[in-house]
């Protein structure tokens, strides 16, 4: 690869918790798995893990979903009208990194709230519900996100969540979360999902992130809503056959996996703590909260991605989300080792690069 890497010779790959791969235990899951054809409804273990996803957020029922983007999908898909508005964070991944679906796939407009850690105020959102007006659109569904990606990670607080689901709940507007990582939100919290999920009106999952299954999300809603939105997953062509196959992974990832990411939260701490001291570098510890450290570049006077470049030269992989910040994300294949190993490679390539831009 021509890259001048470690004694170890390891990459230690810091991009995202999605390059997580199966567990041991999934794999076998997934050999063993019962299967059946999903489309007909006759995929027994895609049946249990819905059933077994839908009790976890305490939900009547759930439908699985390919990936994150679909869940959000059909769930805005599911809630909306054509030429309604829908309300979100303005750095929500919906609106940030969906390729403008919610326009394509459902015909809605976004209007955005600029949050503060990607918290909502909630008199804004109630501002920006649209009172009867011929010249209006409709507002029909609020989004939220926990925990933010763009932020960092944060936890969005459980009384925001709920100050703005009772809001919405007044106006007949629903709520839909983006718990992409919502797991991470509850360990963080020290709280059953449950607590975090009763102020939505349906969620979306991933369980191919921290929680290391190969592929999938769950969409969990009442009953009638998750009727609409296995409809809504079949004309986006996400209706599979035999995906027992998957979801046999997914059920180890719900039943094994979420207690481990406190681990993925302690590394990050650890990893940011380390990188606090590296001069030039700027980390909001404020934004340390789960699984990921946001780390500014501006003070090296290098931009992100030419940071993630030189950092990618020493095995340390990472993606610059900003064009003076990159993101660093823990997850089950980072040790304690790793993170230490990454903190000392990143201060030494600062370091460099300091010394460039003096000399
Ligand atoms: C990853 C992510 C998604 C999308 O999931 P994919 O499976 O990558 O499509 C949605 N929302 C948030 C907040 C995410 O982090």
């Amino acid at each position: 690869m021509g890259q001048v890497l470690e004694k170890s010779g390891r990459i230690i790959d810091l991009r995202s918790d999605t390059v997580t791969k199966p567990t041991p235990e999934m794999r076998e899951a997934m050999f063993r798995a019962e299967v059946g054809d999903d489309v007909y409804g006759e995929d027994p273990t895609v049946n249990r893990l819905e059933e077994l996803g839908a009790s976890m957020v305490g939900f009547e029922a759930a439908v699985f979903v390919p990936s994150g983007t679909m869940g959000n999908q059909v769930c805005i898909m599911s809630h909306t009208q054509r030429g309604d508005e829908i309300i979100m964070e303005s750095m929500a991944h919906i609106c940030t990194y969906e390729v403008g679906a919610p326009a394509v796939l459902s015909g809605v407009q976004i209007r955005t709230i600029k949050g503060t850690y990607g918290v909502m105020d909630p008199a804004e959102v109630e501002e920006a519900i649209r009172k009867p007006n011929i010249h209006f659109p409709r507002t029909s569904l609020i989004c939220l996100e926990n925990t933010h990606n763009r932020s960092g990670g944060c936890v969005i607080p459980i009384e925001n969540m709920k100050a703005i689901y009772e809001i919405a709940s007044r106006y007949g507007v629903k709520v839909h979360l983006d718990g992409a990582r919502v797991f991470n939100a509850a360990v963080a919290l020290g709280v059953d999902v449950k607590e975090i999920t009763r102020y939505c009106d349906s969620v979306q999952f991933c369980l191919s992130k921290g929680l290391s299954a190969p592929v999938g999300s769950l969409v969990a809603g009442s009953k009638e809503f998750i009727e609409r939105a296995r409809k809504a997953r079949k004309l986006l062509g996400g209706g599979m056959r035999q995906a027992g196959i998957i979801a046999a992974a997914g059920i180890v990832a719900l039943t094994k996996m979420v207690g481990r990411l406190k681990e993925d939260h302690e590394n990050a701490r650890i990893l940011a703590e380390r990188l606090c001291q590296v001069p030039g570098l700027y980390i909001d510890m404020k934004t340390v909260q789960t699984n990921m450290v946001v780390v500014g570049t501006r003070g090296l006077g290098v931009d992100g991605p030419d940071f993630v470049a030189a950092l990618k030269k020493r095995g340390v992989l990472c993606n610059a989300d900003l064009p003076h910040r990159v993101r660093l994300v823990t997850h089950r294949e980072i040790s304690r080792d790793d993170v230490e190993e990454a903190a000392r490679i990143i201060g030494e390539v600062a370091a460099q690069l300091r010394e460039e831009r003096s000399s």
